[in-house]
């Protein structure tokens, strides 16, 4: 495996020749050996060297550019250990640079969106309610602030990686050597690595939590709709910024109205007699009580309309209305007396009733008529 000169010196692959001097000076500086004689900071003194030799040398540098290594052995060659197979896209990747320049990858990432359901009742939907929500979300860790390090502690530089979050490969393939990069195993591509983690939140910089919140919902919401509410959802990893809470609302059925939209409408039983003589009703609203006439002579399936006694225009002012839908109810058992009334009325206005009991009532009768022997 070519070593990854870029990732050692700690610099980006299209740094100038400036960049890479100063990047070498100031690693040189901190792991000189009258510095620092750590055995460790000797071998990445040593590795610094070979890495500042390597970038300030163009043609050196254009050589680990396609891949190579210049000071790999003789022979070496920097092919893949064990024929690994190299697959299309790293060879695209290659090609078109795309692995070049991620770095690695930050921890403190945005947290996600979270939903909840609200259920409520009409009355609520319509005139608007402070409604206490349970939410139960990650937050950012009160023991280590979202660092995910154990108190005292901090993130290292990843030793695999150099702190670049990834490493790099050369590969031969039928296309020649490709460089390939892949995130870092050993600092998931952070570039750090946090040798003792948080013993609250494990490393994540969040634990989860329930809370509770008051979420104020505006009159006239309907079914279906979402209440945002800003940065109250999940906190991200490593402490991110919180995403979204959205509150769905769900409105529970209604023993008497049925909504659409913002109008209102429900069933009243009016009995024929009722509905042929007129009469008053007494509709229950969602405010109170409304007195409402039903004409002499109304028809079954007829409707009134309750201005303004809907639910209130969540946009604007105004309400929907109140349909009432008159069910007209014919009588389904009769006294004898009155049956006879109700001959008798019918008589007056000249209907034919047939006697039912009898043979070759009405509906035979209608039966003859349809089949021409009238
Ligand atoms: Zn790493
Ligand atoms: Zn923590």
């Amino acid at each position: 495996m070519a070593k990854d000169y870029y990732g050692i010196l700690g610099v980006k692959r299209d740094s100038t020749a400036d960049e890479i001097k100063r990047a070498y000076r100031r690693l040189a500086r901190e792991f000189h050996p009258d510095v620092n004689p750590d055995p460790v900071a000797q071998e990445k003194f040593k590795e610094i060297n070979a890495a500042y030799e390597v970038l300030s040398d163009p043609r050196k540098r254009e050589m680990v550019d396609l891949g190579g290594d210049p000071l790999a052995p003789a022979g070496g060659g920097g092919g893949p250990a064990g024929g690994a197979f190299v697959g299309f896209q790293d060879i695209m990747d290659a090609f078109f640079g795309t692995t070049s320049s991620r770095g690695p990858r930050p921890r403190t990432r945005p947290g996600a969106d979270a939903i909840l359901r609200l259920d409520l009742d009409l009355h609520e939907t319509a005139f608007g309610v402070e409604a206490p929500i349970t939410v139960d979300t990650a937050v950012v860790c009160g023991t280590c602030s979202g660092a995910g390090t154990a108190p005292g502690t901090h993130p290292q530089t990843c030793e695999i990686c150099g702190g670049r979050g990834e490493v790099q490969s050369v590969q031969r393939t039928f296309l020649g050597q490709v460089v390939s990069a892949r995130p870092c195993s050993a600092c998931q591509g952070f570039g750090t690595v946090i040798p003792h983690p948080c013993g609250t939140c494990g490393g994540d910089g969040r634990v989860r939590t329930r809370r509770t919140l008051t979420v104020k919902i505006p009159s006239g919401v309907e079914d279906g709709m979402r209440i945002r509410l800003a940065q109250q959802g999940e906190v991200g990893p490593g402490g991110g910024p919180p995403g979204d809470l959205y509150v769905e609302i769900h409105e529970r059925p209604h023993d008497v109205y049925s909504r659409k939209d913002d109008d209102l409408h429900c069933r009243v039983t009016v009995p024929m007699t009722a509905a042929a003589l007129g009469t008053r009703l007494t509709i229950k609203t969602l405010d109170g009580e409304e007195t409402v006439e039903v004409k002499a002579g109304t028809q079954p399936s007829s409707t009134l309309r309750i201005r303004g006694k809907g639910v209130p225009h969540l946009r604007g002012t105004g309400r929907g209305d109140l349909y009432v839908h008159l069910d007209v109810r014919t009588p389904t058992r009769l006294e004898p007396e009155q049956e006879r009334l109700l001959r008798e009325f019918a008589r007056s206005r000249g209907e034919e009733v047939a006697e039912l009991s009898k043979q070759g009532g009405f509906f035979s009768r209608m039966r003859d008529a349809f089949n021409g022997h009238a």
